[in-house]
C-alpha cells in the first residue's frame, strides 16, 4: 500500500534532464526505507504537452494534482512558447491555484563549491501569489495595463493574509533551525507606506507568536547591499514576491550560481518542489546541466510531506539524501562542469545514488 503519492511534472528544456534524476534520487533513498511507499504520478506539462495533448496544462493535470500530497514541478520556458491560448505559461496557475503562498528558497554555502560567499546560510520566503507579478495578483485581467499607447501600469497587490503566511512560513524555518533564530522582513515601506507598511504589519503581529525568534526589518536596497557583504548575518527572510525573485537570483549568485538554488512552493494543503532556476536553454540537450537544485528541492518536498504525516521513514530517507549529495559535492564526485567538474547531470545523479546506497 503506498502512503505517499507524488507527482512528476518535466517542464521543459533541461527540465527532461534534471527531473528523472531528481526522482531517480529520491526512489533510491526511500528504497532504503521500506516504510515509505510512494506511487508515482508522471503527469505532462508545458511545451512537451502542447505538442502531445494540444494543451500546456490539461484540465485533468489540475484534477489529478488535487490527489497528491506534492509534485515536482521542472522549469519552465513559457518564453519561447507560440502565441496560441493552449500554450499558456503553466506554473502561476499552479502556484496560485493550489494556495502555495511561500517559496522557501535557501542559499546555503557548500564544502567544495567555489563561491563568492562562503559563510551563506540563509533562506528566502518569498511571498508567492500577488505583489507586482501580474500574471496571478488578480481575480480576472490584468494588473499590468496600458490606458494610453504612452503610459503603462503595473499594480501591486499585498494582502494581510498573504503577508502573514509567509511571514509563518518564516517563523516557523527559524524555530526548525534552531541557529541564529532571526526572521528579517525585507520591505521598502519608506515609499510604498501602505502595501509595505501592511507586509511588515503583518510580520509583527506573527511575530507575537513567537517569543523566542527575534525579528528584524530592512529596507530593500539596504538589504541587497549587506546580503552580499555579510550574508552570515541572515537566517531566515521573508519578503513580498517581486523583492524575494530578485533576491533569491542574488543570493543563488552568493553560493555558486542557479544550479545551487533549490526551492519549494508550499501552501496549507499541498507543496511543488520547484527549483529557482529557469529552463536554461543554453545548455538544454547537452547532459550538463547542475541537477543539485532540482534534487535538494524534491527532497525538501519529501521531507515536508513526511513530517506533516509524521513519517519517520519518509524523514530518514530525506536525510538520507541529504547526506548523499552534500557527499557527493564535497567530494566533488563527478559533479557538473557549472561546479568546475567534469561530470554529466547523468553521471551526478549516479553518484548521489552510489553514496545513498553506501549508507
Ligand atoms: P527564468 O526567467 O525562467 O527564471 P532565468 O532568466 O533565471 O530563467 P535560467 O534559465 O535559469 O534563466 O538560466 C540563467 C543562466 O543560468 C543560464 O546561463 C543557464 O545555463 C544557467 N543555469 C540555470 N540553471 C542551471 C543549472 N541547473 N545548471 C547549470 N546552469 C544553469
Amino acid at each position: 500500500m503506498s502512503n505517499y503519492r507524488i507527482g512528476v511534472l518535466n517542464g521543459d528544456d533541461i527540465g527532461h534532464e534534471i527531473v528523472p534524476v531528481a526522482e531517480q534520487v529520491l526512489r533510491a533513498g526511500l528504497a532504503r526505507h521500506p516504510g515509505a511507499q510512494v506511487e508515482w504520478v508522471h503527469l505532462p506539462i508545458g511545451y512537451k504537452s502542447f505538442l502531445e495533448h494540444g494543451h500546456s496544462l490539461l484540465p485533468e493535470v489540475l484534477d489529478t494534482l488535487y490527489t497528491l500530497d506534492g509534485w515536482i514541478l521542472g522549469p519552465i520556458g513559457h518564453m519561447a512558447y507560440p502565441k496560441d491560448p493552449n500554450c499558456i505559461n503553466p506554473h502561476p496557475i499552479l502556484r496560485k491555484k493550489y494556495d502555495l503562498v511561500s517559496n522557501v528558497r535557501p542559499a546555503l554555502a557548500l564544502p567544495g563549491v567555489r563561491c563568492i560567499g562562503p559563510k551563506t546560510d540563509l533562506i528566502i520566503v518569498r511571498e508567492n501569489n500577488e505583489g507586482f507579478q501580474p500574471d496571478r495578483n488578480m481575480y480576472r485581467g490584468t494588473s499590468d495595463c496600458m490606458p494610453t499607447e504612452d503610459m503603462a501600469l503595473s499594480l501591486r497587490v499585498i494582502t494581510r493574509r498573504n503577508s502573514s503566511m509567509a511571514a509563518r512560513t518564516a517563523f516557523e524555518l527559524a524555530r526548525q533551525r534552531g541557529g541564529r533564530k532571526k526572521v528579517t522582513a525585507v520591505h521598502k515601506n519608506t515609499v510604498f507606506k501602505l502595501g509595505c507598511g501592511l507586509f511588515l504589519d503583518s510580520c509583527k503581529e506573527v511575530a507575537q507568536d513567537y517569543p523566542d525568534i527575534e525579528l528584524e526589518s530592512c529596507i530593500v536596497d539596504t538589504f541587497a547591499m549587506r546580503m552580499l557583504m555579510k550574508p552570515e548575518q541572515y537566517d531566515v527572510v521573508v519578503t513580498t514576491n517581486m523583492f524575494g525573485d530578485i533576491l533569491s537570483d542574488e543570493a543563488a549568485g552568493l553560493v555558486g550560481g542557479l544550479g545551487m538554488a533549490p526551492g519549494l512552493c508550499i501552501g496549507p494543503d499541498y507543496c511543488m518542489a520547484q527549483a529557482t532556476h529557469g529552463s536554461a536553454p543554453d545548455i538544454a540537450g547537452k547532459n550538463i546541466a547542475n541537477p543539485y537544485a532540482m534534487i535538494e528541492s524534491a527532497r525538501m518536498m519529501l521531507s515536508w510531506i513526511a513530517e506533516k504525516k509524521q513519517d519517520a521513514d519518509g524523514i530518514a530517507a530525506a536525510e538520507d539524501i541529504r547526506r548523499a549529495l552534500l557527499r557527493v559535492v564535497r567530494e566533488r564526485t563527478d559533479v557538473t562542469p557549472d561546479l568546475g567538474g567534469t561530470g554529466t547531470t547523468t553521471s551526478m545523479g549516479e553518484a548521489v545514488c552510489r553514496a545513498i546506497a553506501e549508507g
